[in-house]
């Protein structure tokens, strides 16, 4: 058994920041201890990224295994040189159109940034995030910070603090409670060490938002392989991720088609003894009346969706769900970040 230690937990406004606590938790920081924080994405888990004992223990919290490296966070643009070889201007581009924002870019690293935090790789993933608290606490400790997802790996990303108790009570220092996340999905991660941008993992910065300023960029071909996984029946464990407990299953076709093939489905299920939950849209709550369903947001709005996604998944455990039915939704501009994680947390899906 791991020993447990106390945790403290505070309660902040990102639009008021109380300059005491940031204090605090940039002490903890300093002496090799874990703190919580929200950003505009997700939670994370934080730890002085210069020092690799106390990254070690975000690591071992988080059940992380080692080969799986972690974003560095920094508060302002001048800190890059320190920790990267070079900064393209292509990414000096990117950094003043969208930092501070949801934007994790890979660069050549210096020794500064040991192998403990990148995996052994020589390029490291670095971002400025878009929260008041994150910025005080990183420019309070004067340190970089390593800030991974705040959750058990494998589960849900943490939207707001209950999650991070959820999974990480008694295992870090201090979580600051800073209200939910806005994005509620985490960065996009764009590799900008060779000629072309290449996104790595979808999240709120698009395609086309890179494109607008580079005038190029690509997807790496696992996401695009990973998101068109059609198998009937595929438990296919290593792509499984952002998982509730339940088992998730995602229907892809038109809204109204899937809408109805799910409320088939949900009847069969639950004659075979489950608790079935339904994960719906605005425009299709309609066709699941008296079922058990949550609804995500609204399709023209994916902002609505990437915000509620997570909390949803972990809404649906807390209900004590079997099986949670999913439908999928456009895979345009932010709607191709929440398809990712939709893939990810599925074991099966159904093209209807
Ligand atoms: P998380 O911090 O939980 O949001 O996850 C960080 C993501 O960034 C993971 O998908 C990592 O694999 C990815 N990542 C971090 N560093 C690198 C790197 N140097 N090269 C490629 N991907 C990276
Ligand atoms: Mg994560």
């Amino acid at each position: 058994m791991e020993e447990k230690i106390h945790t403290k937990i505070v309660r902040m406004d990102s639009e008021n920041i109380d300059p005491e606590i940031i204090k605090e938790a940039a002490i903890i920081i300093n002496k090799g201890g874990i703190v919580v924080f929200p950003t505009e994405t997700v939670y994370g888990i934080g730890a002085d990224a210069l020092n690799d004992e106390a990254v070690d223990k975000i690591f071992k919290a988080k059940g992380r295994p080692q080969d799986n490296p972690l974003i560095v966070h920094i508060a302002d643009v001048s800190e890059l040189d320190a920790l990267v070889k070079e900064v393209p201007e292509s990414a000096d581009k990117l950094a003043d159109k969208y930092w501070p924002g949801p934007l994790t870019m890979i660069l050549y690293k210096k020794d500064i940034l040991s192998d403990k935090i990148t995996a052994g790789l020589d390029t490291a993933a670095i971002r400025l995030p878009k929260n008041q608290i994150a910025l005080a606490l990183i420019r309070e400790s004067k340190k970089p910070i390593a800030a991974p997802s705040a959750n058990t790996s494998g589960k849900p990303s943490p939207t707001e603090a209950s999650h991070v108790i959820e999974d990480l009570m008694g295992k870090v220092d201090m979580i600051i409670d800073g209200g939910s996340t806005n994005i509620g999905i985490e960065s996009t991660v764009i590799d900008m060490t060779g000629d072309m941008p290449t996104i790595l993992r979808p999240g709120g910065i698009t395609k086309e938002d890179v494109e607008e300023v580079l005038g190029r960029c690509e997807y790496d071909p696992a996401i695009i392989k990973s998101s068109e996984k059609i198998v009937p029946k595929s438990p296919g464990q290593k792509y499984r991720h952002y998982s509730p407990k339940a088992r998730v299953v995602l229907y892809k076709g038109k809204a109204e088609d899937i809408a109805q093939r799910i409320a088939k489905d949900y009847e069969k299920l639950q004659s075979e003894g489950l608790r079935v939950g339904i994960m719906s849209t605005v425009q299709t709550e309609k066709y699941y009346e008296g079922k058990t369903t949550i609804c995500c947001g609204d399709r023209t709005k994916p902002l609505t969706i990437s915000s509620n996604l997570f909390k949803d998944l972990r809404n649906f455990d807390r209900m004590g769900m079997d099986v949670i039915l999913s439908e999928a939704v456009d895979e345009q501009g932010l709607g191709k970040a929440i398809m990712n994680r939709l893939g990810k947390a599925s074991s099966e899906t159904i093209i209807v």
